[in-house]
């Protein structure tokens, strides 16, 4: 029988230095809990100008103006808060996280985006907080929303209100990159839909809506249209990482 039981566990011993989180996500650096100082003052305390609505790097003279693509195409989000560019070594994070399951990177992404809206003056913090939902089917094979991970801690540390049921999501968009523009819009359109039970708790409400990556918008853009469409009052987005201009 204990040879058994040590059959059981040792997979499980193996596998505890991926558990306990001891060396830096970003460098791999030991010693530290998930990122080291080194990367925390390298990547993360010097915020750059964003667009105030997509989040997209801008100009120190234009910081407070929405850029040139939202004023052009006028998005149903009315803000985007941003942790940091979608770039190396922030990437690999959230590519570990998403990918090779290391749930420990979440409550990390969760206090950088904590950061983020600490520096944003005059910030109305939203009432409500949801996570881009996946499709059921994307559930069930990736066995957890990273979204909703990374959104977890962060409404413990900031008194949003985490609600989880908020918006369904009917079909995914990974399949759809070849398709154009417009026609990926209008499928998106029709991708997220409240619970019925939901249209009283968006009513005249603000309501942050976090996705891990933002890189064309039009996901988000999706959903804030479905919550202005049934009364949100204010949609705010809060992004880990957004994926500069090209
Ligand atoms: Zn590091
Ligand atoms: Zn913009």
């Amino acid at each position: 029988m204990p040879y058994r039981f040590l059959a059981d566990v040792w997979p499980i011993v193996c596998r505890l230095p991926q558990l306990i989180p001891s060396t830096c996500a970003l460098c791999s650096s030991e010693g530290c809990n998930l990122l080291c100082t080194a990367c925390e003052q390298r990547f993360f305390t010097q915020p750059c100008p964003r667009c105030p609505q997509c989040g997209l790097q801008t100009n120190a003279a234009d910081q407070h103006r929405a850029c040139g693509h939202c004023l052009k195409t006028l998005p149903d989000y009315d803000a985007t808060i941003v942790a940091t560019d979608y770039v190396a070594p922030i990437d690999q994070a959230i590519l570990a996280l998403k990918f090779g399951h290391r749930l420990a990177i979440a409550p990390l992404l969760a206090r950088l985006l904590h950061d983020a809206l600490l520096r944003t003056p005059n910030l109305a913090l939203p009432d409500v907080l949801i996570a881009v939902p996946l499709s059921p089917q994307r559930l069930a094979e990736r066995g957890f929303n990273q979204s909703l991970e990374i959104a977890r801690p962060l409404a413990r540390a900031t008194g949003m209100l985490l609600d989880t049921h908020l918006l369904q999501r009917t079909r995914d968009t990974a399949m759809q990159t070849s398709l154009p523009l417009a026609e990926r819009q209008r499928n998106m359109r029709h991708a997220f839909v409240p619970d019925a039970r939901s249209v009283e708790r968006i009513r005249g409400r603000h309501i942050a809506v976090l996705d891990d990556v933002l890189t064309t918008g039009s996901t988000l853009n999706a959903i804030a249209g479905v919550l202005k469409r049934h009364g949100a009052q204010r949609v705010t987005n809060l992004v880990v990482a957004r994926t500069p201009a090209r």
